[in-house]
């Protein structure tokens, strides 16, 4: 890495190599490159990077590593990109409030390790923890499988220290776990895409190690009674910690990938996860068993922890393998009412076969979140543009179904000219008033989210 002297004391490169390297995420958009990128190593040289950006009239970009799916970290022209990757402190572990603070580059599965070391755990799991950044997880709010029991970042972020687009430092949020005094800016900053301020420190609430914990295998020969075991077993009033679906073309994706001798004659997969209490997860377990039986699927329970990692990081490498299907993959991150999934499910494959371009769906089933993916070649400009077409539609059944356009992965980029399908123009219209009211000169990763 070079090191220019553009701003006295900071880490900023303008060279070409460096510029490439942080011109694009994992979403496949076409990429642009920045004017520069700068690496800040405490909120003071935020600030002054940012007082740099304002008074040259370029806008600014936060990135964390990068892993975004919809483009959402990607510069626009005139743009100084601001990596975080020099703030990755561990700050504070705070056992008696539960809480720790952390600087926004801290990648997720270090947090993650750190923390069970001590006794404690942090939820929020995407599965590209082992990559992504809290800074990143919390302006898109990110989810994981265990959301479905734990919930989402918003449900762990407590404070949020925050650099303007004006160059102030402001501090939100606290360390209680509860506070009423006023608006929620903090909750405003949360899933903002980095279009409002920049996070410099982040507060997040932290639960103790449930006792113990189950991964279970489920294979169905019909993927609509996969979906339906999934509703059931959640109105059976058993909350898992994970309740993953992988169809059959995501089995086979795996197996042509990296394989870990998953049966590939069967339609559809359930990895489920339970964990508390020995005695409570036993029962819970043969509930589910029992549940899966009834609609044809047949359950197996992991031998031990290890063959537990050995699934997840299976199914972890799926969105790299989906790449040996197809060089562009369409992801999708569709969320509909939990009882809608098996219709989805049914809807996405009719869909896939009607069109003849694979869809692949896999996810996070328990809380009705599917990944869709289309699979493509961009360089064959009618098979991509039918694969647009295809997104067009999905987001149709999905709306249809009561849903949403995005469960985790927000709108960045490439939803952008989505959004008025799911958001009314009032709603829109109050949105854009926060933004001016944060970033009056629209400074901050312009052309996200409204386009
Ligand atoms: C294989 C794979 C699996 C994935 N699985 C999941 C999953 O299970 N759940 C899920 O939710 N997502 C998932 N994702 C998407 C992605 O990992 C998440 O969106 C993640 O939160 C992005 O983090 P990042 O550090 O890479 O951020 P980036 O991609 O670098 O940036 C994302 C956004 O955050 C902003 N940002 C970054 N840091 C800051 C900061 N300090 N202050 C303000 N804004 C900031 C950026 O400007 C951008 O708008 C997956 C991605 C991949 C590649």
């Amino acid at each position: 890495m070079r090191v220019s002297s553009l701003i006295p004391g900071i880490e900023i490169s303008t060279e070409k190599e460096d510029r490439i390297c942080y011109s694009y995420d994992a979403s496949n958009t076409e990429a642009m490159l920045p004017l520069a990128v700068a690496w800040p190593k405490n909120a003071d040289q935020i600030v002054k990077i940012v007082n740099f950006a304002a008074s040259n009239n370029y806008s600014i970009v936060a990135r964390g590593a990068g892993t975004g799916m919809t483009g959402a970290s990607v510069p626009q022209s005139n743009t100084i990109v601001i990596s975080f990757e020099k703030m990755r402190k561990l700050l504070d572990v705070d056992t008696k409030n539960m809480t720790v603070t952390v600087e926004p580059g801290i990648i997720n599965g270090k947090l993650q390790k750190e923390l069970e070391y001590l006794g404690f755990f942090y939820p929020p799991d995407p599965a590209s923890l082992n990559n992504c950044t809290i800074g990143g997880n919390v302006a898109t709010n990110a989810g994981g499988p265990r959301a479905l029991k734990y919930g989402v970042t918003r449900d762990y972020v407590m404070g949020i220290e925050a650099v303007m687009p004006d160059g102030s430092l402001i501090s939100t949020g606290g360390k209680t776990h509860k506070r009423a005094v006023g608006y929620d800016l903090k909750d405003l900053l949360i899933g903002s895409e980095g279009t409002l301020a920049l996070a410099s420190k982040i507060r997040l609430k932290i639960l103790p190690l449930p006792e113990d914990m189950m991964t279970l295998m489920v294979f169905f020969n019909s993927l609509e009674s996969s979906g339906t075991a999934i509703s059931k077993i959640i109105t059976s009033k058993i909350i898992p910690r994970t309740l993953e679906l992988l169809d059959k073309s995501a089995i086979e994706a795996i197996e042509n990938y990296r394989p870990i001798g998953l049966p590939t004659d069967v339609d559809a997969f359930l990895l489920i996860e339970l964990d508390g209490y020995p005695a409570t997860i036993k029962k819970e377990a043969e509930r589910i068993v029992d549940i899966c039986k009834s609609f044809g699927g047949e359950a197996i329970v992991a031998e031990d922890a290890m063959a537990s990692e050995r699934l997840w990081e299976a199914r972890r490498s799926l969105s790299p393998a989906l790449y040996h299907i197809k060089p562009t993959k369409i992801n999708e991150d569709v969320v509909v009412p939990r009882d809608k999934v098996p219709i989805m499910l049914m809807e996405l494959r009719r869909l896939s076969e009607s069109s003849g371009i694979k869809i692949i769906s896999f996810g996070h089933a328990g809380d009705g979140n599917l990944h869709v993916n289309i699979m493509v070649d961009r360089s064959n400009k009618e098979e991509f543009a039918r694969g647009m077409e295809l997104v067009t539609r999905i987001f149709e059944i999905t709306l249809k179904l009561g849903g949403s356009l995005s469960g985790e992965h927000g709108i960045g980029l490439t939803k952008a000219p989505y959004l008025g399908m799911e958001i009314k123009q009032r709603e829109i219209e109050l949105m854009k008033g926060i933004k001016a009211v944060f970033d009056p000169r629209g400074l901050m990763n312009p052309g996200k989210i409204f386009g």
